[in-house]
């Protein structure tokens, strides 16, 4: 094991390879609040890229309701009882990694889904934690009935799990990108990365006896273009980029200035150690000690700095871009009430308005003596 820096925990950790950063690093930041469940993300992928025979399962998006959704089955909640406390000291993870948990002859410390695991996705999460609605009972922040919407795909990890754990040395990480692929010419399907990916993202196709996941939609990235999943969100929840390490952040990379800059993006369960580079903007109704536990110690920070996104023009602007243009954004910049994205060339190539006008119509139109209806 080599020890490697992994800035979301703070500190150094065992990884089973050196530290080999990417020339940049694909990401992205999925605001929660926004996100319906409409799953319209889950089938773009769907119909793109696992309508195959094989792939019938695959969700390699997949849109689940905490606190009681999972696809597969528990995949979240087994791992965190394996992995036992998880104590943070500031922005310090004390507690084992998935690396560092992983016992005698193991690479990484995981656990392989069942086949029954993947069979219901979906079916009968939408419940409220507590008890029902009693007369009387009013919403309060954070509220004491509460279920969101998570929308995950691979996080194209830093540290991959599944990377580490395949012996045959058929899962690679792309230099130009960062994006995390399997070479199906050399996968044996002995599914060690099904078993290891705490995320549950690598599939078995047991018509091709390969491991398939996720390519970040690679062809699209490699044009310019945001990924399938994003261009077709409903709610303009993702924003797709690139993101530096800590040291490097700049204020005019959208991903960066989330992430690095206001620390209002959290990475999944940071605790694990993968350093993945899928970031959430964390639901702001749901009991903070469950979103610590799936978010880290930046949670009240991250909900702070949201939250009062309506008087911070800079913030709330990058947020309006949100879905806002099938170009990847690269940079992005504020003009009083316009917001700007930019590709890599530095071609400008969305403007939106900070704030959406509103016009409102008279109730009744006198020249054609009809009633109109102003929906706000
Ligand atoms: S989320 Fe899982 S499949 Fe994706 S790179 Fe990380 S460990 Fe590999
Ligand atoms: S398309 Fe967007 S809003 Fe709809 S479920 Fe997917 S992430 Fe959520």
């Amino acid at each position: 094991m080599a020890r490697v820096r992994n800035w979301q925990i703070d500190r150094e950790m065992s990884y089973w390879y050196p530290e080999n950063r990417p020339k940049r690093q694909f990401a992205a930041v999925f605001d929660t609040n926004k996100c319906i469940a409409c799953q319209t993300c889950t089938l773009a992928c769907k119909t793109t890229w696992t309508s195959g025979k094989g792939q019938e399962y695959m969700l390699w998006n997949n849109v689940e309701t905490k606190p009681y959704g999972f696809y597969p089955l528990g995949w979240d909640v087994k791992l965190l009882g394996k992995l036992g406390g998880q104590k943070w000291k500031g922005s310090r993870y004390e507690g084992r990694t998935i690396f560092e948990a992983a016992e005698g002859g193991e690479r990484v410390h995981g656990w392989r889904p069942e086949e029954m695991d993947y069979a219901y996705p979906n079916v009968g999460e939408d419940d409220c934690t507590g008890a029902k609605l009693e007369r009387g009972d009013f919403l309060t922040l954070p509220h004491n009935r509460w279920f969101f919407y998570l929308a995950r795909i691979c996080n194209h990890c830093t540290y991959p799990a599944c990377l580490a754990s395949c012996p045959r040395g058929s899962i690679y990480k792309r230099p130009e990108d960062g994006i995390v692929l399997i070479d199906q010419s050399r996968c044996r399907g002995y599914q060690e990365c099904v078993k290891a990916c705490p995320y549950k993202k690598t599939f078995f196709n047991p018509l091709t006896g390969t491991s398939e996941k996720c390519i970040a939609c690679f062809p699209k990235i490699e044009m310019g273009e945001a990924n399938q999943c994003f261009v077709n969100c409903i709610g303009k929840i993702r924003h797709a980029g690139f993101v530096s390490r800590p040291e490097d952040a700049r204020e005019d990379n959208p991903i960066d200035y989330l992430v690095h800059v206001r620390k209002v993006a959290l990475p999944l369960y940071p605790q694990f150690g993968l350093e993945p580079n899928i970031y959430y903007i964390p639901p702001i109704h749901v009991p903070r000690p469950f979103l610590h536990q799936m978010f880290g110690p930046g949670v009240d920070h991250a909900l702070e700095t949201y939250r009062g996104a309506a008087d911070d023009p800079d913030l709330a602007g990058l947020l309006s871009l949100f879905g806002s243009s099938q170009y990847i954004v690269h940079r992005w910049k504020r003009e009083n009430d316009s917001v700007l994205g930019f590709d890599e060339k530095g071609d400008e190539v969305v403007r939106v308005p900070l704030r959406e006008p509103v016009h409102i119509r008279q109730a009744w139109d006198s020249a054609r003596s009809i009633a109109r209806v102003n929906i706000p």
